[in-house]
């Protein structure tokens, strides 16, 4: 299997090439023609696996046609929204979108919280097709009006485990009920615990389950 069978944007091909890597990972392979597909996946992955680019390598092709990186809310909503447990995680997270995205013109950012909140309102007032985000932190910036998740098309819920060991399931219920009910949601977890399963139940759409 390579990487070149798998339907990848052109750009996000070149991105994954100029990495070194030459063939996905099990999770990447049976991941990523689902996410093109459109389909919601449920994904049983540690971290190490490869299921960052798992996610994201898929979601930049469906983003790609349409990626710009002028600077306009308007013509810029949020498209996908990754939610990650921790500043640790969505550091990585969003590291790794901006290395698989850098030959296309795709804006990403990433918020998290422990940090002046002012600062991190000028990049998102500007504008940002993918935003990488720990939950408490984006609620604040729903509130403060610096962000509007109107119009996501893809949600990942990475770590989900983590996220509701640290207690975040509200603020997570929360973040869901203000986006479009139509979208296509991705979930990761390295345990399938009956939380995270009810969590699945209740928003993924007839979700495919990946394991590796
Ligand atoms: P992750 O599980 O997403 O934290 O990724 C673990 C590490 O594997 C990261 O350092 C990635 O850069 C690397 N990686 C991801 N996919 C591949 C691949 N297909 N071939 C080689 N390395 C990869």
């Amino acid at each position: 299997m390579s990487f070149s069978t798998l339907g990848l944007a052109r750009e996000v091909q070149q991105a994954v090439e100029a990495m070194g890597y030459e063939n996905p990972t099990p999770i990447q392979a049976k991941a990523i023609p689902l996410v093109l597909a459109g389909r919601d996946v449920l994904g049983a992955a540690q971290t190490g696996t490869g299921k960052t680019a798992a996610f994201t390598l898929p979601i930049l092709t469906l983003l790609a046609p349409h990626a710009s990186n002028s600077v306009s809310p308007a013509k810029h909503p949020v498209r996908a929204l990754i939610l990650t447990p921790t500043r640790e995680l969505a550091d990585q997270v969003g590291e790794n979108v901006k290395t698989y995205s850098q030959f296309m013109p795709l804006r990403s950012h990433i918020v998290f919280g422990g940090v002046d909140i002012k600062a991190q309102i000028p990049p998102l007032r500007a504008g940002v097709e993918v935003l990488i985000a720990t939950p408490g932190r984006l609620l604040d910036h729903v509130q403060q009006k610096s962000v509007n998740l109107s119009q996501v098309e893809i949600l990942v819920l990475d770590e989900a485990d983590r996220m509701l060991d640290m207690g975040f399931i509200l603020d997570i219920k929360k973040i869901i009920s203000m986006l479009p009910k139509r979208k296509q949601t991705l979930l990761f977890s390295a345990t399938f615990s009956p939380e995270i399963k009810k969590l699945s139940a209740e928003f993924l759409n007839n979700p495919e389950l990946v394991e590796v």
